[in-house]
């Protein structure tokens, strides 16, 4: 008998999260030198980190034999967000936390719904605690609130949000998802997963922290690892009703973000300026690829990120294509979309050479 049958069943039976393929790989695999690659696979900020966090990354350097004090990040989230310091949980990523709410709500014999196409964390999180996961077909792409209210069984104890989400950059107008938000039984965690938030235009955003009052089975994450540019440094967090994040940093790791992350976060938060280009930035590259993507012919789910995922026939096969040429883009069929591609928004020139390469590879 083999030991791996002694391992749980649950975990025997979840499927590896892939990830884009980093550079350094693609070089190794194609013989071709790091600087003529272009990746555009893993949603990240293409003008790199903020130039104050790198600046609180090198000062934090000297002090990395203490373990790591958490308090400066949570105070000026709380103070951002209006909420209490004991509303906040600090994860390894925003994944770390998305993992900590599924370790708390969710075990064999409970359920979680989410989406057709959402984010892979979901099913990731759910299966490793045991749970069972309910796939609701999506609409549009995009999440069908009332199909995943119907969806609710007795056992379900956590729904799974993201919006924007990832892949299909769909997003859920505010006002639909407070609705929502009132027709989940009180007894259902709602995981509200806000990675993209940045990227919505001001009127587009809501005060959703501000509904943990009405509705403590709200949690709501976001990350450091998009427009803060911070993705390698592994940062993100929750918002919750007091007595969930008490649950929830029952289950973290003590010390599960590292000084150099909180120090990079606490300026990377006040960095304004930064956040401003990487926003406007990914306002003019979302306009030239769409339109580049149209000059192709090629259809393109509309996008609230800073990514888009558009349609292309053997998906597989252009992949290979643009990766031979140096460029890496998101295959999406482990997402249900075998005939789409994700590609996320660079800088001008990472954005052309990306169209040019897949205008010869169609
Ligand atoms: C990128 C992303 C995250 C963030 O992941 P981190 O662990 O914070 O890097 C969370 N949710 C979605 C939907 C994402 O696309």
């Amino acid at each position: 008998m083999s030991i791996t049958e002694q391992a749980l069943p649950y975990i025997r039976g979840i499927s590896p999260y892939v990830p884009g393929k980093p550079i350094t790989e693609l070089a190794r695999e194609m013989g071709l030198s790091v600087e003529k690659i272009v990746k555009l696979a893993s949603n990240e900020n293409p003008l790199g980190m903020s130039p104050k966090a790198r600046a609180a990354v090198e000062m934090a350097i000297s002090g990395l034999e203490r373990y790591p004090d958490q308090f400066a990040l949570i105070a000026a989230l709380a103070e951002r967000l209006g909420v209490a310091q004991n509303q906040i949980v600090l994860g390894n990523g925003s994944n770390d936390v998305l993992d900590l709410a599924a370790r708390v709500f969710l075990a064999p014999g409970r359920s979680s719904v989410f989406s057709l196409h959402a984010f892979a964390v979901y099913p990731l999180a759910t299966l490793s605690a045991g749970g069972a996961c309910i796939v609701v077909p999506a609409r549009h792409y995009g999440h069908d609130l009332a199909a995943m209210r119907a969806a609710i069984r007795s056992d379900t104890r956590m729904v799974w949000i993201a919006n924007p989400n990832n892949p299909t950059g769909t997003f859920l107008p505010y006002p639909d998802v407070k609705v929502f938000m009132h027709s989940v039984p009180a007894d259902v965690v709602v995981v509200l997963d806000e990675a993209y938030n940045d990227y919505l235009p001001p009127a587009e955003r809501a005060e959703s922290v501000a509904w943990i009052k009405e509705f403590p089975n709200l949690i709501i994450t976001r990350t450091f690892s998009k427009i803060y540019g911070l993705a390698g440094l592994r940062i993100g967090f929750a918002v919750a009703a007091p007595e969930v994040a008490d649950l929830m940093n029952r289950v973290r790791q003590p010390f599960n973000v590292n000084n150099l992350a909180v120090a990079a976060a606490c300026a990377a938060l006040d960095d304004h300026l930064f956040v401003a280009e990487s926003y406007a930035l990914n306002r003019r590259g979302m306009e030239q690829i769409v339109a580049g993507l149209k000059r192709l012919g090629l259809e393109h789910i509309p996008s609230h990120g800073n990514f888009v995922t558009f349609a292309v026939k053997e998906g597989a096969t252009v992949n290979q294509k643009l990766l031979k040429q140096g460029v890496i883009v998101r295959p999406i069929g482990g997402y249900g979309l075998p005939n789409h591609l994700r590609v996320t928004i660079g800088l001008e020139t990472e954005n052309a050479r990306f169209l040019e390469v897949l205008e010869k590879s169609l």
